[in-house]
């Protein structure tokens, strides 16, 4: 196993099957390679099936079982399709983790009404779909895990971030009350807050804006993949199983 797919905790999953989306890169992909790490079969969803090779390769040059599923999160009858074709193939649905989001940064006054769009079709319209197509197979199979990614910038908010913050803070109101509405069919629903964790997404911000981040972090640096999905196998592990409608800031103490 190389660094990437070992898991600091760990869990058995065997026999347990996920999806991850925006498994491409960066979070999604140490995502989904931890959680196969840890015995999961893993669909592996991205807007584009190419861009899957090197996470579906990397979790089956270790052992690992993953499939790549192209769909776009923001395609309602994709969405519903991609779920009845993990279950078909695999016979259950016990984890979700929606991952993907993108972002179109801007100021509030010069927010042009695609970027908000495209921001809160993907972050939170997309994390909808893909909840409420799980939700059936999972109260069939009397158990599940959702994790959604969301981030500090929905908790604290974000100058040039707007569409970004709403579609977040949308994720934790959805995350709370899908929670309380599946806590009797023994379904938790979690969100984690990453702060500012190092992938391509955080890459295009840029050196002197990434150093400035930096010195606010109080431990000193940002955060890795591995961190956040360190936390996923947790919250996916029977160790959170009292856990629900909860969000976990993974930020170094940004928001402390
Ligand atoms: P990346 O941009 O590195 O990766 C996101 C992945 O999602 C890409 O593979 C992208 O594909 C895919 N994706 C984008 N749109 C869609 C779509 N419509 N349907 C399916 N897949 C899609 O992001 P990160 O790994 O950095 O972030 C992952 C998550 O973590 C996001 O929700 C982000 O908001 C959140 N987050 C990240 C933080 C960070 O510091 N990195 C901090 C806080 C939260 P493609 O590139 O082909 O478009």
């Amino acid at each position: 196993m190389t660094d990437e797919t070992r898991a600091r905790i760990s869990t058995d999953l065997a026999g347990q099957v996920a999806i991850v989306t925006g498994a491409a890169r960066g979070l999604g992909r140490a995502i989904a390679q931890t959680l196969a790490g840890a015995g999961a079969k893993v669909a592996c969803v991205d807007v584009n099936q190419q861009t899957l090779a090197d996470t579906i390769d990397a979790i089956r040059a270790s052992g690992g079982t993953a499939e790549p599923i192209a769909c776009d999160v923001t395609d309602s009858g994709r969405v519903s399709e991609v779920v009845t074709e993990v279950v078909d193939k695999w016979g259950a649905l016990d984890i979700l983790v929606n991952n993907a989001g993108i972002t179109r940064d801007t100021l509030i006054m010069r927010m042009k009404d695609d970027q908000w769009d495209a921001v809160i079709g993907v972050n939170l319209r997309g994390t909808f779909l893909f909840t409420r197509a799980a939700t059936r197979p999972m109260m069939k199979g009397r158990r599940g895990r959702i994790i959604n990614i969301a981030s500090v910038s929905g908790l604290m908010g974000n100058p040039g971030q707007a569409n970004y913050s709403a579609s977040k803070a949308g994720v934790i109101g959805l995350t709370r009350t899908v929670a309380r509405e599946l806590a009797g069919r023994n379904i938790t629903v979690n969100a984690i807050a990453p702060g500012f964790i190092a992938t391509e997404m955080t890459a295009a911000l840029g050196q002197e804006i990434l150093d400035g981040i930096r010195k606010q972090i109080p431990l000193g640096r940002l955060g890795q993949p591995q961190d956040v999905a360190d936390a996923v196998l947790f919250l996916a592990s029977q160790a959170a199983e009292y856990i629900t409608g909860h969000v976990l800031s993974i930020d170094g103490g940004l928001t402390a």
